[in-house]
Protein backbone atom coordinates (compact mmCIF):
# COMPACT_ATOMS: atom_id res chain seq x y z
CA UNK A 1 0.00 0.00 0.00
CA UNK A 2 1.52 2.86 -0.64
CA UNK A 3 2.48 5.66 1.66
CA UNK A 4 1.72 9.45 0.73
CA UNK A 5 3.03 12.90 1.92
CA UNK A 6 0.72 15.57 3.08
CA UNK A 7 1.21 19.06 2.97
CA UNK A 8 4.62 18.58 4.05
CA UNK A 9 7.29 16.18 3.60
CA UNK A 10 8.55 14.07 6.18
CA UNK A 11 5.57 12.41 7.98
CA UNK A 12 4.18 9.54 5.71
CA UNK A 13 1.03 8.34 5.92
CA UNK A 14 -0.88 4.84 4.41
CA UNK A 15 -2.47 6.33 1.46
CA UNK A 16 -5.59 4.21 2.87
CA UNK A 17 -5.76 5.69 6.16
CA UNK A 18 -6.02 8.83 5.10
CA UNK A 19 -8.07 8.74 1.97
CA UNK A 20 -10.75 6.77 0.38
CA UNK A 21 -11.77 5.17 -2.68
CA UNK A 22 -12.29 8.45 -4.41
CA UNK A 23 -9.39 9.67 -3.32
CA UNK A 24 -11.04 12.17 -0.91
CA UNK A 25 -9.84 12.59 2.59
CA UNK A 26 -11.60 10.46 4.91
CA UNK A 27 -13.53 12.06 8.04
CA UNK A 28 -11.24 12.13 10.76
CA UNK A 29 -13.03 10.20 12.94
CA UNK A 30 -12.95 7.49 11.29
CA UNK A 31 -8.92 7.65 10.68
CA UNK A 32 -6.62 5.19 13.54
CA UNK A 33 -5.48 7.63 16.23
CA UNK A 34 -1.94 8.47 15.55
CA UNK A 35 -2.91 8.77 12.13
CA UNK A 36 -5.45 11.68 12.99
CA UNK A 37 -2.84 13.70 15.18
CA UNK A 38 -0.75 13.73 12.55
CA UNK A 39 -3.16 15.25 10.50
CA UNK A 40 -4.70 17.56 12.57
CA UNK A 41 -0.87 18.82 13.42
CA UNK A 42 -0.17 19.59 10.46
CA UNK A 43 -3.14 21.18 9.27
CA UNK A 44 -2.31 23.56 12.32
CA UNK A 45 1.74 23.85 11.58
CA UNK A 46 0.81 24.18 7.28
CA UNK A 47 2.10 27.94 6.52
CA UNK A 48 4.15 28.04 9.79
CA UNK A 49 7.67 29.41 9.70
CA UNK A 50 11.00 27.12 9.34
CA UNK A 51 12.10 26.99 12.99
CA UNK A 52 15.49 26.93 12.12
CA UNK A 53 14.92 30.49 10.70
CA UNK A 54 12.92 31.34 13.50
CA UNK A 55 15.89 30.71 15.66
CA UNK A 56 18.00 33.39 13.83
CA UNK A 57 15.48 36.17 13.03
CA UNK A 58 12.86 35.66 15.63
CA UNK A 59 9.63 37.73 15.65
CA UNK A 60 10.98 40.63 14.77
CA UNK A 61 11.98 39.49 11.37
CA UNK A 62 9.44 36.81 10.39
CA UNK A 63 9.49 37.94 7.33
CA UNK A 64 13.24 36.65 6.56
CA UNK A 65 11.96 32.92 7.49
CA UNK A 66 11.43 31.03 5.27
CA UNK A 67 7.82 28.71 5.52
CA UNK A 68 8.67 25.22 6.66
CA UNK A 69 8.63 22.32 4.02
CA UNK A 70 9.32 19.61 6.01
CA UNK A 71 7.98 17.87 9.06
CA UNK A 72 10.13 15.53 11.30
CA UNK A 73 9.54 14.31 14.88
CA UNK A 74 6.34 13.49 16.98
CA UNK A 75 3.05 15.75 17.24
CA UNK A 76 3.42 18.02 19.38
CA UNK A 77 7.41 17.74 19.21
CA UNK A 78 8.07 18.55 15.88
CA UNK A 79 10.66 19.98 13.82
CA UNK A 80 9.60 21.89 11.35
CA UNK A 81 12.52 23.26 8.75
CA UNK A 82 12.56 24.90 5.46
CA UNK A 83 15.08 23.12 2.68
CA UNK A 84 17.76 25.13 3.15
CA UNK A 85 18.32 24.07 7.22
CA UNK A 86 17.14 20.76 6.70
CA UNK A 87 20.72 19.62 6.53
CA UNK A 88 21.12 21.31 9.68
CA UNK A 89 18.51 19.12 11.56
CA UNK A 90 19.71 15.42 9.40
CA UNK A 91 23.54 16.01 10.61
CA UNK A 92 22.05 16.92 14.33
CA UNK A 93 19.88 13.81 14.03
CA UNK A 94 22.82 11.67 12.64
CA UNK A 95 26.21 12.84 14.21
CA UNK A 96 25.67 14.48 17.14
CA UNK A 97 23.02 12.48 18.84
CA UNK A 98 19.50 13.69 17.80
CA UNK A 99 18.95 9.92 17.34
CA UNK A 100 18.37 9.42 20.72
CA UNK A 101 15.30 11.41 20.47
CA UNK A 102 13.56 9.51 18.11
CA UNK A 103 9.72 9.50 19.02
CA UNK A 104 9.87 11.82 21.91
CA UNK A 105 8.99 15.03 21.35
CA UNK A 106 12.29 16.18 23.44
CA UNK A 107 13.38 16.09 20.05
CA UNK A 108 12.11 19.44 19.35
CA UNK A 109 13.90 21.35 22.16
CA UNK A 110 16.87 19.55 21.50
CA UNK A 111 17.41 20.41 18.54
CA UNK A 112 16.35 24.28 19.50
CA UNK A 113 19.25 23.96 21.78
CA UNK A 114 21.89 22.81 19.54
CA UNK A 115 20.84 25.07 16.81
CA UNK A 116 20.65 27.96 19.22
CA UNK A 117 23.92 26.94 20.51
CA UNK A 118 25.43 27.76 16.80
CA UNK A 119 24.99 23.95 15.92
CA UNK A 120 25.05 23.37 12.14
CA UNK A 121 25.91 20.62 9.42
CA UNK A 122 29.43 21.19 7.56
CA UNK A 123 29.42 22.92 4.32
CA UNK A 124 27.92 20.86 1.76
CA UNK A 125 26.67 18.60 4.24
CA UNK A 126 23.62 16.46 1.67
CA UNK A 127 22.33 13.99 3.81
CA UNK A 128 18.75 14.14 1.92
CA UNK A 129 19.86 12.05 -1.00
CA UNK A 130 20.66 9.03 1.24
CA UNK A 131 18.47 9.22 4.16
CA UNK A 132 19.00 5.72 5.92
CA UNK A 133 15.78 5.87 8.35
CA UNK A 134 13.65 3.80 10.41
CA UNK A 135 10.38 5.15 9.00
CA UNK A 136 9.08 5.65 12.17
CA UNK A 137 11.65 7.73 13.96
CA UNK A 138 13.04 9.33 11.08
CA UNK A 139 10.84 9.70 7.83
CA UNK A 140 12.21 10.41 4.38
CA UNK A 141 11.28 12.61 2.21
CA UNK A 142 9.11 12.59 -0.70
CA UNK A 143 7.36 13.97 -3.30
CA UNK A 144 3.93 15.64 -2.77
CA UNK A 145 2.73 18.69 -1.73
CA UNK A 146 -0.83 19.13 -3.09
CA UNK A 147 -3.21 17.30 -0.88
CA UNK A 148 -3.82 19.94 2.07
CA UNK A 149 -6.19 22.09 0.60
CA UNK A 150 -8.39 19.31 0.73
CA UNK A 151 -7.52 18.47 4.41
CA UNK A 152 -7.65 22.23 5.66
CA UNK A 153 -11.43 21.88 4.45
CA UNK A 154 -12.23 19.19 6.33
CA UNK A 155 -10.98 20.51 9.15
CA UNK A 156 -12.99 23.95 8.62
CA UNK A 157 -16.19 21.32 8.81
CA UNK A 158 -14.97 20.42 12.42
CA UNK A 159 -15.90 22.53 15.16
CA UNK A 160 -14.42 22.73 18.63
CA UNK A 161 -16.89 20.35 20.04
CA UNK A 162 -15.42 17.64 17.65
CA UNK A 163 -12.37 18.31 18.07
CA UNK A 164 -12.40 17.62 21.79
CA UNK A 165 -14.56 14.39 21.20
CA UNK A 166 -11.61 13.11 19.30
CA UNK A 167 -9.16 14.01 22.15
CA UNK A 168 -7.29 16.25 19.71
CA UNK A 169 -5.64 19.62 20.70
CA UNK A 170 -5.65 22.30 19.06
CA UNK A 171 -4.46 24.62 21.87
CA UNK A 172 -0.68 24.58 21.60
CA UNK A 173 -0.02 25.64 18.12
CA UNK A 174 2.94 27.72 19.10
CA UNK A 175 6.48 26.72 17.93
ZN1 LIG B 1 15.10 27.65 7.64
Amino acid sequence: MAKVNIGLRGWKFEEKDVFDEDGDLRPLGTMPPETRQRIVRLASTFGEPCQACWLIHGDEEIERCNVARVVYGEPLGEVLVCADHEADFLYWFREEGGREYAGETDLQNAFHDWFADGGRAPEGYGGVDHVDTDPDSLPDAGEHADELPTLEEELEKLDDEDLDELGVDLSDLDV
